[in-house]
Order: C-alpha cells, then structure tokens, then sequence
C-alpha cells in the first residue's frame, strides 16, 4: 500500500506556478490576478478564502478579497461580479459558497465570465467538460486527477466508482474519469446497496461528507482509494469519509485526509488562475 502524498505533491505544483508566474511577469509584464467574494461571517469560509489569498500571495499572483455582509442583496453582488468580468486585472473570480438563503446562487455562477470562472462551476465549463473540449475544470476533481497521474494510475479500462454526485465535486469528477476512458458508476444518497458498486471499483473515489462511510468490507482488494470529505469530529479531528485504518491495508494507494485531495484543491486553483491569465496573455 502506497499513501498519496497530495501536501508534497500539491508544494511542487505551486513552486512550479510561482516559476511561471515570474516569467509571465518578466516577458509579457502580466500578473495574474485572482478576485473572491466572500459573503457572511462562516469561519469555515473565512479560514478557507485566507489560505487561498496566502497561497495566491506566495506564488506572485494579485489577488483581493471582496467581502460583504450575510444580509446583502441579489443586486450588490451581481454589480459586483460585472465590475470584476470588466476589470482587466482580474483573470479569475471566485464566489465562496455557500451563500446566504436569499441570494439565488445559480444566477450569481452563471453572471461570471466563463474565461474568468476558475473554479469551473459555470455551465458553459461544465458542458465543455462533459464533451471533452478544453475547460475550466473544478479545482477538486482536477487535482484528484493530477494524483493519479503524478502516481501512474492511469484510469484507461478500470472500474471506477463516484460515491457522491453533487455538480462541484462527484459530477466533475465521473465526467473526468469518464474522458480518461474509465467505466464510471456514480452513487448518491439514494443509491441502494452502495457496497455492491464499491466493491467493484478498481478505483474509489469518495466525496460526501459523512465520516466513516465507506469500511474495509466495501474495497476491493488492491483498489486505489481517494477520500475527497472532510469530516470535524467531536473531539476535533478532522478525517475523511473513508474509515482509513480499516480500508489503508487493503489498497494499493490511498489519500490521507488531512494531507490528501484538500492541499492539491488550492494548488488546482492556482494553476487555473495561472491558466486565466496566459489565455489573457
Ligand atoms: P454535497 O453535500 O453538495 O454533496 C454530497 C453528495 O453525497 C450528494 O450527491 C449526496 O447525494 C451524496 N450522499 C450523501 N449521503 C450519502 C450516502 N449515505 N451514501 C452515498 N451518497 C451520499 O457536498 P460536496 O460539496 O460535494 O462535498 C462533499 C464532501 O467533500 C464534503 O465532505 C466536503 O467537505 C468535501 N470537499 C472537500 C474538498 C477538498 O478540497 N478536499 C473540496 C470540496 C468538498
């Protein structure tokens, strides 16, 4: 069994987008600029905007941080984003979810220019993704897919399964395996018999939300096992939905969580940005 280490993985990525940046800046005098909206006072996405504004600092980038109060309007936020489609020092923009109950959410990720929508959840990217054309891709299931190939798994002709289907992370990430010539099952909460799909995943990837969900008993033997959840436990810990202890013996590689899927979403969202800003180029 080999663990997938994502924080090493994720540190390399970003040296090599902190090198890049740099020449973007010296040959074409181009800085790649990253806008976030940030609504509310949710720790959870206050912690998580501040490690992508420190990681955007450290590799060059520009980047600000728009935020507005829990009782904002539809209007403000939509005006905003239009300052930002039109600004030329902004290469991408990103809406920190989850927004408040009175912001229509689907109209706010459709009014983002889909050459500026780095997190890949407008329909535009979501389509070019489904049809296998170039896209901005969700910074999660792309970097699952970075993993793999970084490990020489190559998902061509094996089985594998999505537990989880929501549009920014289990969708994404069956259309990803499904390009890369995977046979993809997809399973959600009403799946029934979960376990019967599981088991026959050569590779398992996981993303719900729900500690402890997928056990030894639900892995076939010398699968790869990618644990996309994150769970805070009582006593503080933070683990994944794959019950690791029981499940790491069985695999062949698995991701650790934390350590795993959550460092390579950062970097993904780096190299998108970057990937913004040379298309502006
Ligand atoms: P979501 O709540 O939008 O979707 C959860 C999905 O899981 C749904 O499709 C639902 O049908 C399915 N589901 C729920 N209970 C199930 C069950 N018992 N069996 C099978 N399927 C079930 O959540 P999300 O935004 O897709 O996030 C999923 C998990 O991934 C969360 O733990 C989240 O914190 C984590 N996440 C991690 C990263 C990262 O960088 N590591 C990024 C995004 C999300």
């Amino acid at each position: 069994m080999q663990i997938i280490d994502g924080k090493a993985l994720a540190q390399s990525i970003r040296e090599q987008i902190a090198e890049e940046t740099a020449r973007l800046k010296a040959d074409r005098d181009i800085t790649p600029g990253l806008a976030v909206i940030l609504v509310g006072d949710d720790p959870a996405s206050h912690a998580y905007v501040k490690m992508k504004a420190k990681a955007c600092k450290e590799v060059g980038f520009y980047s600000i941080v728009h935020e507005m109060p829990e009782t904002i309007t539809q209007e403000k936020i939509e005006e905003t984003i239009v300052m930002m489609n039109q600004n030329p020092n902004i290469d991408g923009i990103l809406v920190q979810l989850p927004l408040p109950e009175q912001i229509d959410t689907t109209r706010i990720l459709e009014l983002i220019d889909p050459k500026k929508d780095v997190d890949g959840f407008h329909p535009y990217n979501f389509g070019r993704l489904m049809t296998g054309l170039d896209a901005f891709v969700p910074c999660t299931p792309l970097g699952v897919m970075k993993m793999l190939e970084a490990y020489g798994i190559d998902p061509k002709g094996k089985n594998a399964c999505v537990v989880g289907a929501s549009n920014i992370v289990g969708k994404p990430m069956a259309a990803l395996l499904l390009n890369a010539f995977a046979t993809v099952d997809i399973c959600h909460i009403y799946t029934q018999n979960l376990a019967e799909h599981t088991q026959r995943a050569d590779i398992l990837v996981v993303g719900v939300g729900k500690a402890g969900l997928i056990g030894a008993d639900m892995v076939k033997e010398g699968a790869v096992v990618i644990d996309i959840g994150i769970n805070r436990l009582e006593d503080g810990r933070l683990v994944g939905d794959v019950d690791y202890e029981a499940v790491a013996p069985k695999c062949s590689y698995i991701t650790p969580v934390p350590g795993g899927v959550g460092p390579m979403t950062i970097a993904m969202l780096l190299q998108n940005t970057l990937k913004a800003a040379k298309e502006r180029a």
